[in-house]
């Protein structure tokens, strides 16, 4: 945990824009840190009986990481879990969905919010890892990922050459769009139909006033697309943060071998 605690601090003042050939110095002053007063607050690592908060082992390389929080990098090989863990969450909502535990009206809005924060978490990383202009810092950091239709896929593209909609054909991106426009109503309007919907869903059966109802199908279809474009904006931003190759290589031959 404290060495946790040592990488985030380097990160951060790594991540900091840096004047060509200027040394960098970078201070952790563990003294200061003990003497802090107890009202304020401390890193991670000084609750050193805390444990962490997800336990996953790494899909590419087969590391266990023991994080804070739900995403992170893997330890060895650099990969962020994102994907892996909206992937886990997914397969909850599909089990529930199909056992009759939770409704499709439910599901939907679950999986938009499980996307919506995967996606956000990857652009957070871009602000905090790529220096840039305050006004793009800013601008980036108000990204939704719940409507399709918002600046948020314009920008990646335009700011990071990122293309969360590759492969989507017109047909699934328009479903999508009435999908979290579904969403909106069920989790903002108790699933009563608002002009707003009529609007902007491209329903034309939509009249306003009407309840909106929900079928598993379009649940399990909306949750399949959605993990494609996660996964879209994994491969780009994994293009632009590279991972570590050997632990990957290493895990590919040691299955490679296990399974002769
Ligand atoms: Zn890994």
């Amino acid at each position: 945990m404290f060495l946790a605690h040592l990488a985030e601090r380097l990160e951060e003042e790594l991540a900091a824009p840096d004047e060509k050939g200027t040394e960098r110095q970078v201070e952790i002053d563990m003294e200061s840190l003990v003497k802090q007063a107890a009202d304020e607050p401390k890193p991670d690592f000084y609750y050193a009986s805390q444990t962490q908060q997800t336990r996953y082992k790494c899909e590419h390389c087969s590391e266990f990481n023991d994080i804070r929080g739900l995403y992170g990098y893997c330890a060895a090989c650099g990969w962020r879990n994102n994907v892996q863990m909206l992937a886990v969450r997914f397969e909850e909502i599909r089990q529930s969905l199909n056992d009759g535990r939770s409704q499709p009206e439910a599901a939907t809005g679950q999986s938009v919010s499980a996307f919506d924060a995967a996606c956000r978490d990857f652009a957070n990383q871009l602000v905090r890892r790529i220096p840039m202009k305050a006004a793009r810092k800013e601008a980036l950091s108000r990204l939704v990922f719940h409507d399709i239709e918002s600046e948020t896929f314009k920008r990646l593209k335009n700011s990071f050459d990122l293309d969360p909609l590759k492969g989507i054909v017109d047909k699934d991106a328009r479903f999508i769009r009435l999908m979290m426009e579904r969403r909106h109503v069920f989790e903002h309007n108790a699933g009563v139909i608002d002009r707003r919907y009529v609007e902007r869903s491209g329903d034309e059966d939509a009249v306003e006033g009407n309840l909106l109802r929900e079928n598993r199908e379009n649940a399990h279809r909306l949750i399949g697309l959605l993990a494609r474009i996660a996964s879209n904006v994994e491969t780009d931003f994994h293009e632009i943060f590279t991972p570590t190759e050997w632990p990957v290589n290493y895990f590919k031959e040691r299955q490679k071998r296990s399974s002769r």
